[in-house]
């Protein structure tokens, strides 16, 4: 298609993402019931009933709500007495490789697949050594990590398997949700994921004695008023937070159907644009929807993934270069040697190519026909 007119730059700044925002009287109507029992935190009414709502959404055989993803990843790695070192992926939020540190566990990264951009299980083998405890696999904007293939270096290395879903919100592997692989899985809720608790997480285990050690560490290690059994912290989600979940919860399904109808606008007028890859799922796995992320590649395409991300700044679009820059690159980790760029060369190679698109249901289809416009126009005017 030949668009030859200037595009006319959105009124209002564009953004990747745009939280689902329901009708505030329902938030009100929660809100009234938080404020006639008096109960803000420590697990209530709000609390138990979002912990089970959430637990039959995601598939998970346990669940613990916390009051973000960061705490929640932190929590695991202790309840799964992580220590030495982890093998992890560096295309991640850095939340990731952080969360490893502030357990006094180093990251060691391991490349990527090309095609899913999650950590390549082929990998992972050479990077392990005596100190090595445990696998932190990441699901990248909706895709699935490799399940299987990491349960099965995991068994022959004798390691722990811990998953960052944060972006994971409704994936599904084979029809089975991902909380269900793994020895435990994170979520976050922080406003910015699909669904959302303004900010929030939460564990899904499968071993009910797991959940019972990460129920009490987020709670101090408090068993009961006279013992406290283990150095906890602070981690519970508390009764506005569960009660705007509780709201948000019932949007979602829309919210994705909306995405899913971008996704299509996306795939259709980017697709066969020169140099841009557009990202198709392998038929196996469903996706949660959480960011629509294009590739460019500059040898190929007029202009390069960072020209683009400029130009579109003229037309108010913010895109975002997730994941750029790549964990093994800061300055707290590049000393490692698995973190030179000759050890994560798809990484590297990736992190310059990928830009996420505005992908949120009330940008709607026009919107993403728009965005579209401006990436033709672009392309024909570099
Ligand atoms: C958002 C995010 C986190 C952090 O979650 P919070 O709830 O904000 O603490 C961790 N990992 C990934 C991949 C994320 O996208």
């Amino acid at each position: 298609m030949v668009i030859s007119a200037s595009p006319v730059p959105f009124a209002e700044p564009v953004f990747v993402t745009r939280p689902i925002v329901p009708p505030m009287e329902e938030f009100v109507r929660e809100l009234e019931s938080v404020w006639r029992s008096g109960w803000f935190a420590n697990g209530g009414a709000q609390h138990r009933t979002l912990e089970d709502a959430l637990r039959n959404t995601l598939g998970a055989r346990h669940l613990s709500l916390f009051n973000n993803g960061t705490i929640a990843l932190t929590v695991a790695c202790r309840a799964l007495r992580l220590s030495g070192e982890v093998i992890t992926t560096p295309f991640t939020f850095p939340a990731t490789p952080h969360v490893l540190s502030w357990n006094n566990i180093t990251p060691v990264f391991a490349d990527i697949d090309p095609v899913t951009m999650t950590i390549d299980p082929t990998r992972i083998g050479e990077l392990v050594t005596e100190r090595t405890t445990g696998i932190l696999g990441v699901h990248v904007y909706g895709m699935a990590c490799d399940v299987d293939g990491i349960q099965k270096i995991a068994e022959e290395y004798g390691l722990r398997v811990l998953y960052d879903g944060a972006h994971s919100f409704g994936t599904e592997v084979d029809g089975r949700p991902v909380a269900q692989f793994g020895d435990a899985t994170m979520f976050s809720f922080h406003a910015t994921k699909l669904f959302h608790s303004a900010e929030g997480g939460a564990l899904a285990v499968s071993d009910p004695l797991l959940k019972n050690r990460i129920d009490l560490l987020k709670n101090f290690g408090i068993k009961n008023e006279n013992e406290v059994v283990m150095p906890g912290i602070n981690g519970k989600m508390n009764e506005i937070q569960a009660a705007l979940g509780l709201v948000v919860l019932r949007h979602v399904d829309a919210e994705r159907e909306a995405r899913g109808r971008l996704a299509k606008v996306y795939d259709e007028r980017l697709g066969s644009l020169e140099g841009v890859s557009v990202f198709s799922l392998p038929g196996h796995v469903r996706s949660s929807m959480q960011y629509y992320v294009i590739r460019v590649d500059e040898k190929v395409a007029p202009v390069g993934r960072d020209r683009l991300y400029e130009k579109l700044r003229e037309f108010n679009v913010f895109s975002r270069r997730y994941f750029h820059p790549l964990c093994s690159s800061l300055n707290c980790y590049r000393s490692h040697p698995s973190a030179s760029p000759q050890n994560l060369p798809v990484a590297n190679r990736i992190a310059g190519e990928v830009l996420a698109l505005p992908f949120f249901g009330a940008l709607g289809v026009e919107g993403a026909n728009r965005v579209s416009d401006m990436i033709h126009h672009i392309f024909q005017n570099p």
